[in-house]
């Protein structure tokens, strides 16, 4: 057994928190620099921006074509505007999101006699190899003629028809036919119009195309058609003072159609924005206004509705919403739709202004949107999570959807903006009480 041995003295140990608090304390140091460094500042104001006009602006957008997302004309936009809201001095973020789209793989027709021409597959159809015998139908075809005829099994062939191409295709679809060929001999271009989804053949032929393939009505031959999905690259424009605040959010979609240049619809939106920025630039109202750009609105309004997402809480502060959709061709006097609780402030602030119902029940054709009771462009999204909101519109011109959607009128665009930027002022100048919280899907506030 060996003696019983006693602990030499040894220096107190050093106490955790001598050691934790310091360490917490670096940490909180770096973590504080780090979000220094890398915090939102506002730009400087470039003096040279504020000289810019709508027709300036034109001038240069229409450069760069048109702006389906996917396409190098609608990158160009959004570095264009992203740089010009920059320069008037806006802290702007760029909310990027993939975007699937539809894509045409192409089209053809073989039979008899080596028979073989090509095509373009019918916008937003699905693919598909069809064989069956070939039936005219008369592209100005009523409901009722519709009715009469047989297409079960067969393969419709139609010159241009009257009504939308992608619910024309439709019906024969509904009336049994196994495949819609269209010949494109229209004297002009009908508006843009999206086929559903069905598993069956829908094409387009060119006049040349379709005089081949009409030598063989009454015989058998096959559709095939090749489409397909590409993930694009999609993104809101987002510009505000870093201090400021989302009261009013002054909006247009920035997208457009595939084959259209989308003058109206809606590069006149996009410069009526920025016009708005430019006039709130280096002034208190700078303080108090967003200014959005939003993508794939004519896809289903995808990215005002990624907006209302990601911006929930800024919004608690949003008195109105101000969308300005087709306001460069006077189709119709430049007019209002607006939530219930705008509409006495409007009328104040513009007696007169026309005011006109965005429902369902419109003829507009839809790009595969749920139409619901939400209305036809972006405010809908705002509507849906209860944030008030105004369109402004001068509605449908004979060019909408359609490749010869080229001009606008820049004073009519300046009108938009200056009644707008009406509106945001009486919305600001107007008592306001935040709404209750709606949480993140606006659900809780139905
Ligand atoms: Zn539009």
């Amino acid at each position: 057994m060996s003696p019983r041995t006693r602990a030499l003295p040894t220096r107190p140990a050093i106490p955790a928190w001598k050691i934790i608090l310091p360490v917490l304390g670096a940490a909180a140091l770096g973590w504080w620099g780090y979000s220094w460094v890398t915090r939102p500042v506002n730009p400087p104001l470039d003096p040279a921006a504020r000289q810019g006009s709508v027709a300036g602006d034109w001038a240069t957008l229409k450069t760069f074509g048109p702006r389906t997302p996917g396409t190098p004309g609608h990158d160009r936009t959004l570095d264009w505007a992203q740089a010009h809201l920059t320069a008037l001095g806006y802290h702007v973020t760029r909310d990027t999101f993939p975007l699937d789209v539809w894509t045409d793989g192409g089209a053809t027709v073989t039979g008899p006699g080596g028979l073989n021409v090509t095509g373009r597959a019918l916008y937003g159809s699905q693919g598909f190899d069809q064989q069956g015998r070939l039936v005219a139908v008369p592209g100005d075809a009523s409901d009722a003629q519709l009715e009469a005829l047989d297409l079960q099994m067969q393969l419709a062939v139609t010159h241009c028809p009257e009504r939308p191409w992608g619910r024309f295709a439709a019906a024969l679809i509904d009336r049994g036919a196994f495949g819609v060929a269209i010949i494109d001999d229209c004297p002009v271009t009908p508006a843009l119009s999206r086929a559903p989804a069905t598993p069956l053949p829908m094409l387009v032929l060119d006049r040349e195309a379709g005089a081949a393939l009409e030598t063989h009505l009454g015989q058998t031959v096959t559709f095939t058609t090749r489409t397909g999905e590409q993930t694009v690259q999609a993104a809101n424009l987002v510009a505000r003072r870093v201090e400021g605040q989302a009261q009013v959010i002054y909006g247009a979609h920035l997208d457009s159609v595939p084959g259209a240049s989308g003058a109206n619809d809606n590069a006149s939106g996009v410069l009526a924005v920025l016009d708005l920025a430019r006039r709130a630039a280096g002034t208190p109202d700078a303080k108090r206004a967003w200014f959005a750009l939003f993508d794939a609105e004519e896809l289903g309004l995808i990215g005002s509705r990624q907006f209302v997402r990601t911006y929930a809480y800024p919004m608690e502060q949003t008195r109105a919403m101000i969308n300005l959709d087709m306001v460069g061709v006077g189709a119709q006097p430049l007019g209002v739709a607006a939530t219930e609780d705008l509409l006495p402030l409007i009328r104040a602030a513009r007696p007169g202004l026309r005011e006109f119902e965005d429902e369902a029940q419109s003829t507009r054709e839809t790009f595969g949107r749920s139409l619901g009771t939400t209305g036809l462009s972006d405010h809908a999204a705002f509507k849906e999570v209860r944030i008030p909101a105004a369109f402004l519109h001068r509605g449908l011109d004979g060019h909408y959807h359609t490749p010869q959607d080229t001009t606008l009128d820049p004073a009519l665009v300046q009108d938009a903006a200056r009644t707008a930027w009406t509106l945001g002022q009486a919305v600001l100048a107007a008592p306001f009480t935040p709404r209750p919280e709606c949480g993140l899907t606006g659900r809780d506030c139905h």
